[in-house]
């Protein structure tokens, strides 16, 4: 290994490339990360962290308007989003140290800059040439924007102010939830979708029923497929109305433009994605991929245990490959919707003969707030095997529910396992062992 600079280079300071780095560089290999912006990556500067910390402040107001239910007398509330933006910015700041400061302490050469490819072992930063025996690729996703006046989720995270009337454009988990942040404290939100129902790719009743939460929420959702946008001014199904703020959430593309992929010869998918192996492995012997650059599922856990993975295969004699099936997932709508395995839809047409079972029930928590909200559980199990192949949830606590669940489904959960469980009273999550 002599040969090279480094055993191991990083090209991307987000959830993979660092945890990549840093289990590396505990392995005993020689490790140096560049980053170009702000050390943490998407999940930490601008995705699911500040976007969690958001939903936290917007639910607040929920959890207000049902206190009223519970006996309090509030008064004279009001909510100043420059200090929650502010107070955002603070608890980013400290994650992004942490982790600049725990890379270091492995003993990762931290470097901020731009890393491009100059060939398969070469890396060129700041005017330095690095040599690595292996570079991995870890660059990535970037917002997909419109020509116009859109913001993407980038800026959302720090407007200086909340606009009163704003549309979003799209109807994944993203725009689903800034349409809940921004309703929650008091925006008037037009969510502008090709379907009728968000969340496409969900189960059905899943996204029945979180098309329904951003109704109840006050969120206007528009079907359209043609929308003309002229600055603020959007047409949608010949109706025309004026926004102060236009926001686009209609997906992310793989950051690999500009990176020198082509000199060393790295091929690429249709998407633009690195196109990897179960190992991570690209075209190139020298050169690996994870995270949101490879176009496999988009999530932080992912993209950790994929750089995980390869720094145990790479340096810990620990050979790991990687395979995408049964990931939780969860939307932070307003109730929010979690889920883990297949879909009805999915669970047919891959040929399984499906058994449903499904809660609907208003819960506890509203019965003296009044609010009209119900619970969704679907479970979908294999009638020969009496598998669960999966399960989606949409209320109150479902993300904290399904975690909790997926163990029980990793490891081959049946029906008959539900059904001996015992419930825990009086809870929502007990309805899971109840079902009949
Ligand atoms: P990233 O975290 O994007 O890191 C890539 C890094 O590489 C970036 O910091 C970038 O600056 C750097 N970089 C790029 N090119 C170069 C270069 N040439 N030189 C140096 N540095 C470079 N996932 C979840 O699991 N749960 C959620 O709730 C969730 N919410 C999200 C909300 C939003 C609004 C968004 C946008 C994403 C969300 N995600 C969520 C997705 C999650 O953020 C990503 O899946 C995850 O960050 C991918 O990690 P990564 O390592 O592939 O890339």
């Amino acid at each position: 290994m002599g040969q090279y600079d480094v055993d191991l280079f990083v090209i991307g300071g987000g959830s993979g490339g660092v945890r990549a780095a840093r289990v590396a560089a505990e392995h005993g290999a020689r490790v140096a990360i560049a980053e170009e912006h702000r050390w943490g990556g998407t999940c930490v500067i601008r995705g699911c962290v500040p976007k969690k910390l958001l939903v936290y402040a917007s639910e607040a107001s929920r959890a207000i308007e049902d206190a009223r239910g519970h006996g309090w007398t509030i008064e004279g509330v009001s909510h100043d989003w420059a200090a929650l933006v502010a107070a955002k910015e603070r608890e980013i700041s400290r994650l992004s140290a942490a982790y600049s400061t725990r890379l270091q302490k492995a003993g990762v050469e931290v470097i901020t800059g731009r890393a491009t490819l100059a060939d398969a072992n070469t890396v060129v930063i700041a005017g330095r040439r690095i040599t690595a025996k292996f570079i991995l690729i870890a660059t990535g996703g970037r917002a997909r924007r419109p020509p116009g006046k859109w913001i993407t989720s980038d800026e959302a995270f720090d407007l200086p102010a909340l606009p009163n009337r704003i549309a979003i454009l799209g109807g994944g988990y993203i725009g689903v939830e800034f349409a809940h942040i921004f309703a929650g404290f008091g925006a008037r939100v037009t969510l502008i979708h090709r379907d009728t129902h968000v969340l496409r790719g969900f189960d059905p009743e899943v996204r029945e029923a979180v098309t329904r939460g951003l109704v109840a929420h006050g969120v206007e959702v528009i079907a359209c497929d043609k929308l003309v946008a002229a600055g603020h001014t959007l047409t949608a199904n010949g109706t025309t109305f004026e926004v102060d703020l236009a926001m686009a959430a209609i997906g992310r593309d793989p950051a690999t433009a500009g990176l020198g992929l082509d000199r060393a010869g790295v091929a690429l998918d249709g998407r633009g994605a690195i196109t990897v192996d179960e190992w991570s492995r690209t075209n190139v012997p020298s050169i690996y991929a994870v995270g949101d650059v490879t176009g496999r599922v988009p999530l932080t856990p992912v993209a950790i245990r994929e750089g995980h993975a390869l720094a145990d295969t790479l340096f810990g004699n620990r050979p790991t490959p990687i395979r995408h099936h049964l990931i939780p997932t969860a939307v932070f709508a307003q109730p929010p919707a979690a889920t883990i395995g297949m879909t009805e839809p999915a669970a047919r047409a891959a040929g399984h003969e499906v058994v449903v079972f499904r809660a609907k029930f208003r819960p506890m928590r509203y019965a003296l707030s009044g609010r009209d909200e119900q619970v969704v559980i679907k479970l979908i199990v294999d009638r020969p095997t009496d598998r669960v192949l999966g399960l989606h949830m949409v209320g109150p606590d479902s993300p904290e529910i399904i975690q909790a669940a997926a163990i029980a489904i990793t490891m081959g959960a049946t029906k008959a396992d539900l059904d001996r469980t015992f419930a825990l009273h009086p809870s929502t999550a007990e309805e899971l062992v109840l079902l009949r």
